[in-house]
Order: structure tokens, then sequence, then C-alpha cells
């Protein structure tokens, strides 16, 4: 039985890499029908709050990653660190330290000036036949791993390959601190080995952490799991991705007017590979992902594509749909009588040229709102010789049959009577009527805008275009 987890430390919001991480975890467990584990790193009492686990639980339920187990919640399973802390002891695979900081400070200055690593020196250290000096009064003890200080720890990462560190380069680490908190990489252990997780998949930020894990949950007599440390996300301009690039969280691209399917298939596609596949449906995915495709370089974000997936995935839903999710957004711009049929008509009007929900709604917006178009775009296209021809279609519109195809031919025949080429006519329009030279054929959005508010649109440019 395949098991992974997701194990956040919930201190801010759950950002691009952790989704992806997020979504790898799930579609391995997934493909192979089995468990996904949510798990809540909490340790860090300072920096994680109720707020940033919120945050991951919404992003997760936005890119629909629903975990089988958990959530667990590292600050709740205190006592059970503290009993393996103990068997450790007992077992003697951990031992009491009683070094101070004093101590430490100046065995690092010593270190420094021979131009040694600085690291723990094992004074504490159990040895056969090594006497230890009592136990100091007043100092509370940290427990420290006993580390092998010989051969190698190595695994087979399923992302990067052949793995190997020397033990001679690990010290000893502090599982307990003197006020009896266990440490990060000790609870992360004892966590595998409880939530009996067969597949770490996680950033490779962690890859140094791993040896220290290993030896652990050897020493615990635990199973090691296999390993998959996928690579850092690089930003569009190739550096470490960060809030300098904008959206880093997943939510700011649900407010950004992205959709779940898009963001989804697009993460998969960072470090991850089914042939030349770039759009795959969430069955697909979870039906080709395994770990053997992983690309072990790092992933560049590339928002171009992302808009290029969300329009395509936007383009699949029905008009109706986009409708309903983009009505909120005009709304809050202040589009009132939004009807929904009508709405609808609009969006597959012109769900060609928007690629993100929010390009949708601003394009959407005056609709219902008077648009107010910028005087350059005025003086560009409404051209002396249009003038006329403006009144005279603005007069036809008052009693054409209105329907897209009558009010185009309402435009050719006056484009005809004034010997002028349709996009003098088409342009202007577009200006006066929706505030911009570009949208889909000029004809059908006047029909959809509706005759009263073309007429009155139209009125409110008399003096312009020297209509009585
Ligand atoms: N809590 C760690 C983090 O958010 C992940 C630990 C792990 O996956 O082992 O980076």
């Amino acid at each position: 039985m395949i098991r992974t987890r997701f194990a956040p430390s919930p201190t801010g919001f759950l950002h691009i890499g952790g989704a992806r991480t997020a979504l790898f975890s799930w579609a391995y467990a997934r493909h192979h029908g089995g468990k996904f584990v949510l798990r809540v790193e909490d340790t860090d009492r300072e920096r994680s709050t109720p707020e940033a686990v919120q945050a991951i639980l919404d992003g997760m339920k936005w890119l629909d990653l629903a975990h089988d187990e958990g959530p667990f919640y590292q600050t709740r399973r205190m006592d059970r660190y503290k009993e393996v802390i103990q068997k450790m002891l007992a077992e003697g695979t951990a031992y009491h330290c009683y070094t101070t900081q004093e101590e430490l400070a100046q065995l690092r200055a010593e270190q420094e000036a021979k131009k040694e690593k600085p690291r723990y020196d094992g004074r504490w250290r159990p040895e056969p036949g090594k006497g230890l000096p009592p136990p100091p009064a007043g100092i509370q003890p940290v427990v420290r791993f006993r580390n092998p200080t010989s051969g190698v720890v190595s695994w087979d990462d399923l992302a990067k390959g052949p793995i190997e560190f020397s033990n001679g380069e690990l010290d000893d680490l502090i599982i307990a601190r003197a006020d009896g908190t266990p440490t990060y990489n000790f609870c992360v252990v004892v966590d595998d080995w409880d939530m009996g997780i067969t597949h770490v998949i996680r950033g490779d930020d962690h890859v140094n952490n791993t040896p220290r894990q290993i030896n652990i949950l050897k020493a615990l007599g635990a199973d090691i799991p296999q390993y998959a440390h996928l690579s850092m996300i690089l930003g569009d301009d190739g550096a470490k991705l960060s809030k300098r690039h904008g959206a880093v969280s997943v939510m700011q691209y649900a407010d950004d007017g992205f959709l779940p399917e898009a963001v989804a298939n697009y993460l998969a596609r960072l470090s991850w590979s089914h042939g030349d596949d770039e759009i795959f449906s969430r069955e697909q995915f979870v039906e080709w992902f395994d770990l053997d495709h992983i690309t072990p370089s790092a992933a560049q974000f590339n928002t171009e594509k992302l808009l290029w997936l969300n329009q395509h995935y936007m383009k699949q839903k029905p008009a109706a749909e986009l409708a309903t999710r983009i009505t909120p957004r005009l709304a809050a711009k202040g589009a009132v009588a939004l009807e929904a049929t009508r709405l609808a008509e609009a969006v597959a009007l012109y769900v060609d040229r928007c690629n993100t929900l929010n390009a949708l709604a601003d394009a959407l917006l005056p609709f219902y709102v008077t648009p107010d178009p910028a005087p350059e775009l005025l003086a560009q296209h409404l051209t002396e010789d249009a003038r006329p021809a403006l009144a005279g279609f603005a007069a036809g519109l008052e009693t054409v049959e209105w329907s897209a195809p009558a009010i185009g031919a309402l435009l050719k025949e006056t484009l005809k009577k004034h010997g002028l080429k349709m996009p003098r006519l088409a342009m202007p329009l577009r200006v006066l009527l929706m505030g911009e030279a570009q949208t889909p054929p000029v004809d059908a959005v006047i029909a959809l805008l509706g005759r009263e508010v073309v007429l009155t649109r139209l009125a409110g440019y008399r003096d312009l275009l020297k209509i009585q």
C-alpha cells in the first residue's frame, strides 16, 4: 500500500512550490490506489498560525486535492515524540548532553580558528570504555541522536538519482531541546514512521535533512521510505520564485481569475512530463503520473503558458458557467442588472479573446457600465469623414430589426452610401460604444448591447457627430 503525505509548515499561504508537492504526493497515492495523508508541521509556535492552516486547507480544496487521512497536527503529538525519545535514551541511540551555550560557542570559535567546520565534538556521547563526567548540577540537558561515525548514508532518490552522505559529515543532532520539546527533523521522522509513509515527495530544500532522518529511522528499526526531492521552481526570469514575481500564493491565482484545472495542469508539468502532452485531464494525470519522469533540473515558471492553459480551460466551460463565475467580479466593478442569458451570450462572444476570468469580466464591463473612451482613441477613430456616416447609422438603428444580421446589413448599406470601408465605421462605433477599438464583430456587440443602450450612448456624442 502506497502512502504519501503533504507536510506543510503553516507559516504563510499555500505557495506554488508547496502546491506542486501536494499535487504530486496526491497523484502518486491516487495512481497506486494508496493513501494521501495531510500533516500540519506546526511545531514552530511563533511562526505557525491558524490562518495559515486555513490558507493551506483552502488552497488544497481549491485545487481539489482531497486528503484521505489527517490533518494531523504535530503540536498534538508531543506525548508521542517524548515517548520515542525515552525509548531511544533507554536503548542508547540517544543521549543527554550537558554542554552549555558558552561551551558550544567556545568550541565553535576554536574550530573556526582551525578552519574546521563547526560541529558538536561528541563530548557527552557515551562510548564503550569512555568515562563521562557526572552530570553537572542545575543544567537541563538536551537530547542528542547518536549518529553513526563511519560509513555512508545513501538513498536512490526517485527524482534526483543516487545521493550519498558520509556519516563523518553529520554530527549528533539535537532531537530534544533543554525544555524537552522535540526538534523538527525528529518530529518528521516519528511522523513518517507512525503514519506508515512509503514515499516522501518534497522540495529539494530538504535533501540535507534526509541523511539525518534516515539514520534516525534506522536507529528506530523503522522502514525507510523512498524519497523524491523535487527541484525548485524558478520565476519567469530564472531567479528563485519569490513574491517579487507576483502571485506565488495559490489563492492569488484564484483571485486573479485562473481556473483551478488550469493551475493544476500547469503545476503538473513543472518537473514532470508525459511525452509532449501539455493539456490533460485530472483523470489522465492520475493515470499517467509516476516518479520515473521527474526532471532533476530546476523548473522555470512560464506565465504565458499558464495563461494559455487557462484560456483553454475557460473555452471548455459552458458560457453559462463562466457567466456565473464572473458575475461577482462584474458586480464588484459596478455592473448591475446582470441578466444571465445575456451575460452568457456576451461570454460566448468574448471568451476567445480573454485568458483569465478577470480579463473576461473587464472586457464585458462596458455592457453594463457606460465606458469613457480615452480622448486619443476618439481623436484617432472619429475621423471627419466618418461622422456623417455614424449619424446616418445611428438614425437607422432607431428602426432597424434588432438582430446582428439586420444591424450588419444596415452597416453595409451605410458604408456604401458614404463610400467608406468597414473599419471607418466599425472602429469609431467600438470606441464610442465599448470604449476600446478591439472588440468582436461590431454588429454582434451592438445587438447584444440592446437598442436603448446603443442609442443612448450614441446620443451622448450628439455634438461630436453633429446629429440633430
Ligand atoms: N514542513 C516542511 C516544509 O513545509 C516539509 C517537511 C517534509 O516534507 O518533510 O517545508
